[in-house]
């Protein structure tokens, strides 16, 4: 079998056989399916296997594998421009276009992932502000920068860690952990630290210890603290941003965040991400203000030429959503259903065209306790049952499940036929 040939052969040369730890499916635990190649809703392994995809590279891929559109802008781009690391119409055009088809964004800076877009974030609002406390959110994940790494989601929650070896203590001791959808937590904080506080970063959909919504009142609230104590409010879309609605979380709840941080999409599957807000703020940054933060591969063109093929395409195209809407709808009443019929416990949250399925017997998942209650031995046999018939999800219980635009009310009855046949494994 190619696939296990593969993945052995990886682990000689690769720690854990990857290149980023969730990949190498040790909580469900199988060895992976090495992917070849993706079409549409399609994803093909080297055994040949067909799994209709709704793991869209973590969240990238919304308008499918293989966008002609998004190909044509690589093709297209890479025939003149690979990189210069200098300035390029490219970066100006995509630049633009976020900022005059987001509201929140007067200024914006390109870099290379989620990682460096929320770090950066963080560097900025604590330049803006001089002070140096954050406040972050349990079960939150803004990738793996030193002072994200206290009780995050994502692998981090997966692999039951707390934090992170080689993170020296002082590198978190300004980061102040609070629960998730508890304001009264956060007003407690700023009552004790409020004058040391630069920022509060959260995502406003947590997805990263499955998909939580942010309650209103508790982002309102927190918007409220911010204003109050002058801080800032830095909203991370990596995963929300053009995801629940094209102008991400902030356009659905109408708060305005100081700073957003964006990745996934907006690069369309090519390794990015920006972060933007207040033309005052981002004129903090190098070479304008003191605040250095620089990159070598930072606005490159081809990536912004397919970040804009697909943002161009997602804002032209408004059904997109509207069709996410019924597609998610019909999953999360039909699963709803199917555990009802077969008395499964589980909790159903959904956001648009991201949701997670969670195997708890609360009847409500609304912060990190709540999600880390669930039942991830269930969730490895689900998993391994979805995997069996052609669905493929992230192998974690603390992941998203998400749609792109090539997903079918066909491929949504796909799904919903295999979760109905999963008893056999309780
Ligand atoms: N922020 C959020 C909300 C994320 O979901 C992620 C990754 O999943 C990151 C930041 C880090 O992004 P990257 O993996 O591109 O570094």
């Amino acid at each position: 079998m190619r696939n296990d040939k593969i993945f052995e052969e990886s682990k000689l040369y690769m720690p854990g056989g990857v290149n980023s730890p969730v990949r190498a499916f040790k909580d469900v635990p199988l060895n992976p399916p090495v992917i070849k190649k993706g079409r549409g809703a399609y994803i093909y392994d080297e055994d040949g296997n067909e799994y209709i995809d709704f793991v869209c590279s973590w969240g990238p891929m919304i308008l499918g594998h293989c966008d002609e559109d998004v190909v044509n802008a690589i093709k297209y781009t890479s025939e003149n421009a690979i990189s210069f690391g200098a300035t390029t119409e490219i970066e100006l055009e995509l630049s633009k276009y976020i900022c005059t088809t987001l509201e929140n964004i007067e200024m914006i800076r390109m870099v290379n992932s989620g990682t460096e877009a929320t770090m950066s974030a963080v560097k900025l609002a604590r330049g803006y502000t001089k002070r140096n406390k954050i406040i972050k959110f349990a079960g939150c994940y803004h990738g793996h920068f030193d002072d994200f790494l206290v009780e995050a989601g994502s692998g981090v929650m997966t692999e039951g860690i707390p934090g992170s070896a080689g993170v020296p203590k002082d590198s978190i001791k300004n980061t102040i952990i609070a629960e998730y959808n508890n304001l009264e937590d956060v007003k407690n904080i700023f009552k004790k630290y409020g004058s040391d506080i630069a920022a509060i970063i959260v995502e406003p959909v947590a997805g990263n210890m499955g998909v939580i919504p942010g309650k209103i009142d508790f982002l309102k609230g927190l918007r409220k603290l911010c204003d109050e104590y002058k801080s800032l409010l830095i909203f991370d879309e990596v995963m929300s941003g053009f995801r629940v609605a094209y102008k991400g979380a902030q356009s659905l709840y109408g708060i305005k965040p100081d700073i957003t941080t964006m990745a996934k999409i907006m690069g369309g599957g090519l390794p990015c991400g920006a972060y933007g807000g207040r033309k005052d703020i981002m004129e903090k940054l190098s070479p304008l203000g003191p605040v250095y933060q620089a990159g070598t591969m930072s606005g490159n063109p081809i990536v912004m030429a397919a970040g804009l093929a697909t943002l161009k395409k997602l804002n032209e195209n408004s059904e997109y959503y509207v069709n996410f809407e019924k597609l998610g709808k019909k999953l999360e009443q039909g699963i709803r259903q199917i555990s009802e019929d077969k008395s499964i416990s589980m909790v159903i949250n959904r956001c648009g065209a991201m949701f997670s399925i969670f195997f708890t017997s609360d009847s409500e998942v609304k912060n990190y306790k709540d999600a880390r209650k669930c039942d991830t031995t269930i969730f490895a046999k689900f998993f391994q049952h979805m995997l069996e018939q052609g669905i493929y999800i992230a192998p974690s219980q603390f992941e998203a499940i998400f749609l792109n635009v090539k997903h079918t009310e066909e491929h949504i009855d796909k799904f919903l036929q295999a979760v109905n046949t999963f008893e056999a494994f309780i």
